[in-house]
Formats: structure tokens, sequence, C-alpha cells
């Protein structure tokens, strides 16, 4: 039987598609892509000749019992996505899975993913945090969402397109109270650039200029929980009271 390889391409910058990466999508047999022009622009780019199938969200089922067909008759396939790790927020977790239940081999090429570089430029506690990907498109679904993480003390990871991001800041705000936010955008691009601020202060800038471009939001968890201290004074009371007598 081939391998699966699980290959990063950059998030923005070609220069940050690795060495390694190149060198899986040149020996592999075929790529299973997301969109098949665009890796196609990084294949072209790279000068690599690979032939390559479309692999993403609607054909999920079928293409991929056809690629465990392939790679168990011996080909290795590459899965790669538009943009940063397969499998965040992106195709390829049931690939793998279906690869796993079938005794193929998974080889993970890592290579950048918005998530993690988003955090690490956040400026917020990076100790812990919980990534959530999309929010919903349905307000319910979104609210949920909120309300079910309003309470967590770890830093959240949301990705956001920009056209959703004022109506996203305002369900955060109305969720969550005030907090600190950090918005990573266009992260490795020309235009990066990372905005700390709260979400009362985002909300307001993001009113006044059209958010553009692709961004991450890292949201402060929740503040630790105030625990009442135990109230003694009675207790002490009584046995000084007792005391006395
Ligand atoms: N699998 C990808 C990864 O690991 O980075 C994420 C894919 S997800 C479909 C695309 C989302 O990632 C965008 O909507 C945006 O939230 C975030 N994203 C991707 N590239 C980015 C960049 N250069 N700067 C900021 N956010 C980015």
């Amino acid at each position: 039987s081939g391998k699966l390889y699980v290959v990063g391409t950059p998030i923005g910058n070609l220069g940050d598609f690795s060495p390694r990466a190149l060198e899986t999508l040149q020996n592999c047999s075929f790529i299973a892509a997301e969109d098949t022009r665009v890796t196609l622009k990084l294949l072209n780019r790279f000068e690599i000749k690979k032939p390559l199938v479309s692999y993403y969200e609607h054909n999920i089922r079928e293409r991929g019992q056809e690629i465990l067909a392939r790679i168990l008759a011996g080909e290795d396939c590459a899965v790669v996505t538009d943009a940063g790790m397969p499998c965040i927020s992106d195709p390829g977790e049931d690939l793998v899975r279906l690869c796993a239940e079938n005794g193929v081999e998974t080889v993970v090429v890592p290579g950048p993913s918005a998530a993690v570089s988003a955090l690490a430029v956040s400026g917020l506690p990076t100790a812990r945090f919980s990534f959530e990907g999309f929010l919903s498109v349905k307000r319910t679904s979104r609210m949920e969402h909120l309300e079910a993480v309003r309470e967590d003390p770890r830093t959240l990871i949301f990705y956001e397109a920009p056209h959703k991001l004022v109506s996203t800041l305002a369900d955060m705000l109305e969720a969550f109270g005030d907090r600190r936010i950090a918005l990573a955008r266009e992260l490795t691009k020309v235009h990066e650039e990372v905005r700390r601020t709260t979400l009362a202060g985002a909300a307001a800038h993001y009113a006044e200029n059209p958010p553009r471009g692709e961004f991450v939001l890292i949201v402060e968890g929740a503040p630790p929980k105030k625990t009442e201290p135990p109230d003694f004074r009675e207790a002490v009371e009584l046995t000084l009271e007792l005391a006395a007598q």
C-alpha cells in the first residue's frame, strides 16, 4: 500500500512553502486538492507536474473511497487545501480517518496554520487555548456557540470572513461582555496587521473602516470566577462568646 501525506501549504507568503512540502508533492503519485485551480497555480509556480483530483466538502464521500482505493493499490497521495494545514477548518479529516481505518500509513508534512500563527502574535495568553473555527451563519447557532464558550478561561480562536466580522463582533460583545481581542489580518501577506484592542474597540473601529482580507480573531478567555470567601464571622463570634462564658 502507498501512504497518505497531509501537506501544509502557505497561508499567503510563498516563502513559507517548505522544501519538504515541495519534495513531497514532487514525489507523490497524485495530489488530492480542495480547489484544483488554486493548487495548480502553486504547482506551476514551483514547476511541479502532478495529476490532481478534487477533494472538497461536497465530494468527500465518493472521492475519499476512490483515493483510498488508489492508495491501497500502491499509489502515494498528498492531500492539500487552498491555504494552510489540511483538516483545520478544511477538508482532510475524513480522508485521514478513512486511511487510518484501513491500515494506510499517514505522514504529516507540517506547514503554517492561520490559527496558531495568529495566536502566536496575539499577545494574549497562549498556554491554554481553544480553537473554535468558523461560527455558523445562522444567528441562533452562533449565539449558542458563543454562550457555550462564555465561561471558558482559555484563549479562544475563531476564523471569520470579512463581510461577517462586524456582526460577529457585536454578537461576541453581547455574549461575552467586553474583553480583549487581537484581530490578525492577512498574515504573511503585504497587508499583514495585528490589531490588539477590546471587543467594543474593534466593533467601533470596523463600523468605521469596512474590514478587508482574511481574519483570525483571538479572544481573551473568561476572567477567573470570583468565589465568595467563606464567611467565618458568625463562627468566630460564637467561639468568642463561648470562650467568655
Ligand atoms: N486550514 C487553514 C489553516 O490551517 O490556516 C484554514 C482554512 S479556513 C477555510 C480559512 C480561514 O483561515 C480564513 O477565513 C481566515 O479566517 C483564516 N486565514 C487563512 N489565511 C489567513 C491569513 N493569511 N491571515 C489571516 N487569516 C487567515
